[in-house]
């Protein structure tokens, strides 16, 4: 697997791979029957892939959107492989320049999947380039800029792009137009946090009841990653604690260790809760202002806290801002003021 980009050069990096990144590859699922919940994506895609490898074509540009960690790279992966096709990756903040991208294009063998993370984050004259490659496999470029410039069309091989993005709002119109497929991937359930969690205690060969996962995947928020990661830290503490076993007990004091409560919350969201409930007495509050109250960065209040509080109806997004809705005054045994 080739792999460009940003996020992904951790895994190029020799030696240096945080055990996060090591764990998670260690138990991604390969092929589609080993990719658990999600399943109208995963049932639409098994008709389209089928369709796909009959017709000996590749298939239509895909576009999947969620939040972070429910399985978008995965599932890329997993619809190259099904397809038997190369996998390349690259990620929009890591296409710095348009001729990033013209090298990649340009680069590409007939039928390869381009997988690009965080596809919203392309800028504009780069994702342009986009338009012309996606739709007629075309690179419009102009050459000799100045006196004596013109355009060119130069073909590239016919190829797949998946596009990732945790908000498909913020996608140009032109650019979601040109894909075919577009595939929303929602929170996971607790059963199906429980069944991956299982599976990957089964890989990382760690014992683990049935009722401990189940704990877990009640805290994971619904999403995979997380689920993932709280599986291997309580895998840590029943290595000092309980002989490599995680059983109920072992389960829940690892996550108490880490603060993680029976709604999944951690010190961050109840941060946010207390802010938006009792700084600001349950007025709407803008992203920016929210973000300096609880020194986090507004990008990682939008990405990753907020659409978990927003699933979990802890919080509500008004014009004028966010807003600490009942339910999160009762979740912080707070009165809500009269309004
Ligand atoms: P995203 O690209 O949406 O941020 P990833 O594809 O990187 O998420 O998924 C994060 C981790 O969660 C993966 O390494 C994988 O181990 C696990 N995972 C994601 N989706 C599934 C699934 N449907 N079944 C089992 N494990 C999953």
């Amino acid at each position: 697997m080739k792999i460009v980009g940003k996020r992904k050069n951790e895994l190029l990096s020799d030696g240096a791979l945080s055990e996060d990144v090591m764990g998670d590859e260690s138990v991604r699922p390969m092929y589609l029957k080993d990719y658990i919940g999600q399943d109208n994506a995963r049932e639409n895609l098994k008709v389209f892939i089928e369709a796909a490898n009959k017709r000996e074509e590749p298939l239509e540009h895909i576009l999947l959107y969620g939040s972070a960690g429910l399985g978008k790279t995965t599932l890329a992966a997993i619809i190259a492989r099904e397809t038997g096709r190369r996998f390349r990756v690259t990620s929009g903040p890591a296409i710095e320049r348009p001729i990033d991208l013209v090298i990649t294009l340009k680069t590409l063998s007939e039928g390869d999947v381009l997988f690009i993370d965080e596809i919203h984050r392309l800028r504009r004259p780069i994702e342009e380039i986009l338009y012309s490659a996606m739709e007629d496999f075309m690179l419009d470029r102009v050459i000799n800029k100045g006196i004596g410039s013109r355009p060119v069309r130069i073909p590239i091989p016919k190829f797949t792009l998946i596009g990732a993005t945790t908000r498909s709002g913020n996608l140009s119109s032109p650019l979601r137009a040109r894909f075919g497929i577009m595939l929303p991937l929602s929170f996971y359930s607790e059963e199906q946090l429980k069944e991956i969690i299982v599976r990957s205690a089964g890989i990382l060969r760690v014992r683990i009841t049935e009722e401990a996962a189940f704990e877990i995947a009640v805290r994971s928020r619904g999403t995979p990653r997380i689920a993932n990661r709280l599986l291997r830290r309580a895998r840590d503490f029943a290595d000092v604690e309980n002989d490599g076993f995680i059983d109920i007990q072992t389960a829940d004091y690892a996550l108490s260790c880490l603060e993680i409560d029976r709604c999944g919350l951690d010190m961050v969201d109840r941060n946010i809760l207390t802010a938006l409930a009792v700084n600001f007495k349950g007025r709407p509050v803008g992203l920016g202002t929210l973000a300096a109250s609880v020194s986090e960065e507004p990008e990682n209040i939008e990405e990753v806290y907020e659409p978990y509080l927003l699933k979990m109806g802890f919080i509500e997004k008004t014009n004028k801002g966010r807003m600490a809705t009942s339910a999160a005054y009762d979740y912080l045994s707070l009165k809500k003021p009269e309004t």
